[in-house]
């Protein structure tokens, strides 16, 4: 059988490492997860109780259209229902738009590195892929803007971008648009917009009163807590999310995510805790890193990367024998470091008084 050109030089995900294979593997009876910037205090527990009462009618298709969740999110956000589009996580919503969008014979546009779901779903759909490297952990705009030509449909701006943290400001980000040709799409993916400091919020929603070509991803898998559950959404113009759904599987989200969702949304005192003390253990641990010597990317979000005088893999490896499980830099385009969740204040103070262990170990070459 053939399968796609393409396939020959790809391959499937490989996921990080799964909590219960390490505990077997080292013998460890307590594994602490900080690598796929989860929300290291969970969900809402109104959530909990919302998801039971949808579990009645399972036997029944889910509503595809979201209606309910559709209702209350285009009120919280101050857009019509028409503008957004679910997707089962925002993953899904990436993979909507390259088969909306890109076919052979078109290019789209990147950072790297950037969030690796861009270029995968790109390249099956047979685009050619321009990629810019960040400067600093951030997005090189006019780096961007430099490489978008005729063949153009799609560029990728990923803010704050994983797996560097950086965020781009709203003026940088608007002098972008202002420079885009109307007919290139921008996405703006907002995975953690919930983590960014109130004070330098990029309100990206209002800029979509100007520009009919720029789609905000957000989701509910990062700082509501619901990875799990797989939704997310795109807010665009009409236009774009009428295409989109075209694309859409008619039933691509389910009732419970949906109801979770909903429910989720209405608990802001959860997300306001989950948002006070990210700030305050990122803080923490950026100072912390500083005092050992280790430089660290901005970051507007619940991760941070640590550059490192070795490869990302060996302070991996020496977390992970002692119960922390952390991602490499090897798997993310950037083998010097690696990205750690910001999880609750005991977890870091464990995890810092680690790092400061592996340092010393790698200065004395034991
Ligand atoms: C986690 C993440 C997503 C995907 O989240 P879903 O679980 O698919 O909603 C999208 N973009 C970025 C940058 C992410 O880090």
């Amino acid at each position: 059988m053939q399968v796609k050109e393409v396939f020959n030089q790809m391959s499937p995900y490989t996921p990080g490492k799964q909590i219960e294979e390490v505990k077997k593997e080292y013998g460890l009876t307590k594994i602490v997860k900080l690598a796929s910037n989860e929300n290291p205090f969970g969900y809402s527990n109104k959530v909990k109780e919302k998801i039971t009462e949808t579990l009645d009618s399972l036997e029944i298709y889910p509503d595809g259209y979201a209606t309910a969740l559709r209702e209350v999110l285009a009120e919280k956000l101050q857009v019509s229902e028409e503008q957004l589009t679910f997707g089962c996580g925002s993953d899904e919503i990436v993979d909507i738009i390259c088969r909306t969008y890109l076919e052979k014979g078109s290019n789209t546009v990147m950072a790297t590195p950037t969030f690796p779901q861009y270029k995968h779903n790109a390249l099956i759909q047979g685009a050619e892929i321009i990629e810019v490297p960040l400067v600093d952990g951030y997005h090189d705009l006019n780096g961007m803007l430099q490489q978008i030509n005729d063949n153009t449909r799609v560029v990728w701006l990923c803010s704050p971008n994983n797996p560097t943290g950086c965020l781009i400001g709203k003026e940088k980000l608007v002098d972008f648009l202002n420079e885009v040709p109307e007919n290139v799409l921008v996405v703006l993916d907002e995975a953690y917009y919930e983590y960014i400091s109130k004070d330098i919020n990029p309100n990206s929603v209002q800029l979509l009163n100007q520009y009919a070509n720029l789609i905000i991803l957000r989701t509910f898998s990062k700082a509501y807590g619901l990875a799990n559950l797989r939704i997310g959404y795109g807010i665009s113009s009409v236009e774009i999310s009428t295409y989109l759904n075209i694309t859409r599987g008619p039933f691509n989200t389910t009732s419970i995510s949906q109801y979770a969702a909903l429910t989720a949304l209405n608990d802001q005192e959860f997300l306001d805790n989950a948002y006070n003390q990210n700030i305050e253990n990122k803080v923490e641990f950026v100072e912390y890193c500083k005092e050992l010597g280790l430089h660290t990317y901005d970051s507007e979000a619940n991760f941070v990367f640590v550059q490192l005088p070795t490869s990302g893999d060996e302070l991996f490896q020496f977390l992970l024998e002692r119960g922390f499980i952390v991602r490499s830099g090897e798997a993310l385009g950037h083998p010097n470091g690696v990205r750690i969740t910001i999880g609750s204040k005991e977890q870091m103070n464990e995890l810092q008084n680690l790092i400061k262990t592996f340092l010393q170990s790698i200065k004395e070459g034991v």
